[in-house]
């Protein structure tokens, strides 16, 4: 199973991310708005609904032989809406889904953290959580990635900002598709 790595692992944790020794290039997605409907803190199966397109889009992006990361904000375990395990087995679930259709993700990072938090432990202003760039500056400092090749796709500004912070490019996802959007881009 996928090691599924946050702000609030250990550092061993999160050096066991799927790493591409042939990839010189890292992807990365936000995840609800990109990835799958963003219907609101969505932390379950039942409310988790892949967007059109996203396999054929991730698998077009494979092509082209970069690693593929999965980052994303979860303030919801900060307000008490859910917890870290929910999110794990979320993630899980999701990277069985991506595995059946021969799609590796090399990883799945999130941030739980956020300064309203009614969850005391949760209460930070974090590196990791979007606009911040922890999360792409975790992934970049495990292997020698060529930044000039690397970028963000998000549905919010915080995501596209995330990718300027972190020094990378970001692109802001509009449209009804992201297979024609990373094609259009890509
Ligand atoms: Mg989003
Ligand atoms: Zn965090």
């Amino acid at each position: 199973m996928i090691n599924l790595p946050s702000c609030t692992s250990n550092s061993k944790e999160k050096k066991f991310i799927r790493l591409n020794t042939r990839h010189s290039k890292a992807a990365f997605f936000d995840r609800d708005g990109v990835i799958n409907v963003d219907y609101g803190y969505v932390a379950s199966i039942d409310d988790f609904e892949f967007v059109k397109d996203v396999f054929s889009a991730l698998n077009y992006i494979k092509s082209k032989d970069y690693d593929i990361f999965i980052i994303t904000n979860q303030s919801g375990v900060a307000r008490g809406f859910y917890t870290e395990t929910d999110i794990r087995s979320l993630h899980s679930f999701i990277d069985d889904k991506f595995k059946e259709r021969g799609i590796e993700i090399s990883g799945y990072l999130y941030c739980p953290h956020h300064l309203d938090a009614t969850v005391a432990e949760y209460s930070k202003d974090c590196i990791w959580r979007k606009p911040n760039p922890g999360m792409i500056e975790a992934v970049l400092s495990l292997k020698q990635y060529n930044k000039n090749k690397c970028f963000m796709i998000g549905d919010r500004c915080s995501d596209v900002l995330a990718a300027k912070n972190a020094g990378i490019r970001g692109e802001k996802f509009v449209g009804e598709s992201l297979l024609s959007f990373v094609k259009e881009k890509f």
